[in-house]
């Protein structure tokens, strides 16, 4: 699975699965990404810390 904010990989066992009210599930593969995502409702395209994997 991927980190539902950087897009890196989640190794089993790490991260953290979080389900929204709206059953929509994300991972995250640290505190930050979750803290960007749930409470900064930051885009990830604009967060310069990231660094995409194709
Ligand atoms: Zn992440």
């Amino acid at each position: 699975m991927k980190c539902s904010f950087c897009n890196i990989e989640i190794e089993k066992g790490t991260g953290k699965m979080y389900i929204k009210n709206d059953a929509k599930v994300l991972y995250f593969c640290s505190k930050r990404c979750e803290k960007n995502l749930m409470k900064l409702k930051r885009d990830p395209a604009r967060v310069k810390w990231i660094v995409k994997k194709k």
